[in-house]
């Protein structure tokens, strides 16, 4: 179906706000537009693509993770007729009507928005945070700590919150002792979160600490130089691993000058609403949220400010009605699965599975290999998964592609070098010919391999 001159609804942000607020609107026939974010503020799926089990959300008795969760609400704003676009929001325009929004590769008219951008992750910004960034320092314990740098070593933690907490003791599965550097006297996190953390043997809780620095060798951190906040001494702490977990600034920055925002840069709305100071314009999640960040209020305020949204669009006359039949849902049995690991070894197949698959094929293949390092908590990885899947069957037949669970085999990702997940690597005549961290767009995997497959048909 062709898009409207000017939208009813854009989403922005695909985060527990973004997705329902496009569950309530597609379900509304207001066919929202969302743009799902990539790289600005966070990845597509939001905050919970960094987590593993979500405990607390309502209607998963057996808990569920953060990535199965947000792919079930994608699922669901898709099914009711969302437009979902995996693109960065790069400004908005709301001093005109019509809104105007730029996209990467479009720009849109609107008549509402729900800005639902959330929150991202702070860094600390030490001197050598740069150098040492993805060779020893991450922002996120859950999505990296089973890469193999950081097992049985001695890993360091900044924050004294809920999120520090359970990522301390996240890291305890794979790193030797676990320091947790606190600030001040006390902790933010909650009594129980504190408890466990107090009483885990591998956990030391450094208070009155902040880091001054970190250093390493070759290439790779070895430790951090911390001062008592009240001495003021200095000390070396030996630690090959540091992971902040300092709280989040709101991703508001496109919206500065445009919309009301309070000091710390958080939308302002109307008390008890998400309402903003424009007309038409709502704001939902983290994004607008100092006290309570978390899904279910995330997804709450998303419900709230889509039937907001549907309700002026009426009163104001401007509501286009699209009545779309749901898309029905894949049953299990055809969701296509990727060859598991105990499947025999064809290497005419294209797609492949683990260590042994991949020590085959880097002897015996013609072919230019990528490799995916991933594992089974990095939120990323699964948002690369579709992207990747998509460079395959453009490149079917002419590469070996291998997926690697680096906690599987872990010997693999160290002696292939991986310091952090997912990672893509591309092998031709059993050289490494590059790498790519992290998600990227389709087109710049599509660029690299077409380039490899040029190369070798050059010196064949
Ligand atoms: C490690 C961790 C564990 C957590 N565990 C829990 C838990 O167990 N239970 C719980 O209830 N809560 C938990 N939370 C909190 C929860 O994740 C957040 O409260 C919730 O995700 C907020 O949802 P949101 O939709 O407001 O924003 P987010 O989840 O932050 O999503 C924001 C979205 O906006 C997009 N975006 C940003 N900028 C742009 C742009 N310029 N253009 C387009 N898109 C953009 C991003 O790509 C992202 O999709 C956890 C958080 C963390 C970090």
């Amino acid at each position: 179906m062709e898009s409207p001159a000017v939208e009813n609804l854009v989403v922005i942000g695909s985060g527990p706000a973004g997705y329902t607020a496009a569950i309530y609107a597609a379900r509304a026939n207001l066919k929202p537009l969302v743009f799902e974010g990539f790289q600005a503020g966070g990845i597509p799926g939001g905050q919970l693509m960094t987590t593993t089990e979500v405990e607390n959300f309502p209607g998963f008795p057996e808990g569920v993770t953060g990535p199965e969760l947000m792919q079930r609400m994608k699922a669901q704003a898709d099914r009711w007729g969302a437009e979902l676009v995996t693109e960065d929001v790069a400004a908005v325009d709301l001093s005109v009507r019509p809104f105007v929004v730029t996209a990467s590769s479009r720009t849109v008219k609107t008549h509402s928005i729900i800005i639902a951008t959330g929150a991202t992750a702070k860094r600390l910004g030490l001197p050598s945070e740069a150098e040492y960034w993805n060779h020893g320092i991450s922002a996120c314990a859950i999505c990296d700590g089973a890469v193999p740098i950081f097992n049985s070593v001695p890993l360091a933690i900044i924050g004294a919150g809920d999120t520090a907490a359970e990522e301390a003791l996240f890291l305890t599965k794979y790193g030797s002792e676990v320091h947790m550097l606190v600030r001040r006297d006390q902790m933010r996190a909650s009594k129980a979160m504190q408890d466990r953390v107090l009483n885990h043997p591998k956990i030391t809780i450094h208070w009155n600490t902040q880091a001054v620095d970190v250093f390493g060798e070759a290439g790779f951190m070895t430790g951090l130089r911390v001062r008592h906040t009240e001495t003021g001494e200095e000390s070396n702490l030996t630690a090959k691993g540091l992971f902040y977990a300092i709280g989040h600034k709101p991703n508001t920055d496109i919206f500065k000058g445009q919309i009301a925002l309070d000091d710390t840069g958080y939308v302002k709305v109307q008390p008890g609403s998400v309402e903003t100071n424009i007309e038409g314009v709502y704001a939902a999640g983290d994004v607008q949220d100092h006290e309570y960040r978390q899904a279910i209020t995330a997804a709450g305020t998303g419900c709230a400010a889509a039937l907001l949204a549907e309700r002026w669009l009426s009163m104001n006359d401007l509501t286009q009605e699209f009545k779309l039949a749901a898309k029905p849902l894949k049953p299990e049995s055809e969701k296509s699965a990727p060859p598991t690991v105990t499947a025999p070894f064809d290497i005419n197949q294209t797609h492949h599975v683990g260590g042994l698959a991949l020590r085959k094929l880097y002897h015996e293949s013609d072919r230019v290999i990528m490799v995916k390092y991933a594992s089974p908590t990095c939120g990323p990885c699964h948002t690369l998964k579709p992207i990747l899947g998509k460079v395959v069957d453009e490149f079917h037949d002419q590469i070996h592609y291998v997926e690697i669970d680096i906690t599987e085999d872990p010997e693999i990702a160290e002696s292939a070098g991986v310091t952090g997940t997912p990672t893509v690597q591309f092998f031709k005549e059993k050289a490494l010919a590059g790498e790519m961290k992290g998600v990227k767009q389709k087109s710049q995997y599509s660029e690299a391999l077409a380039a490899h497959l040029v190369a070798e048909s050059v010196s064949s």
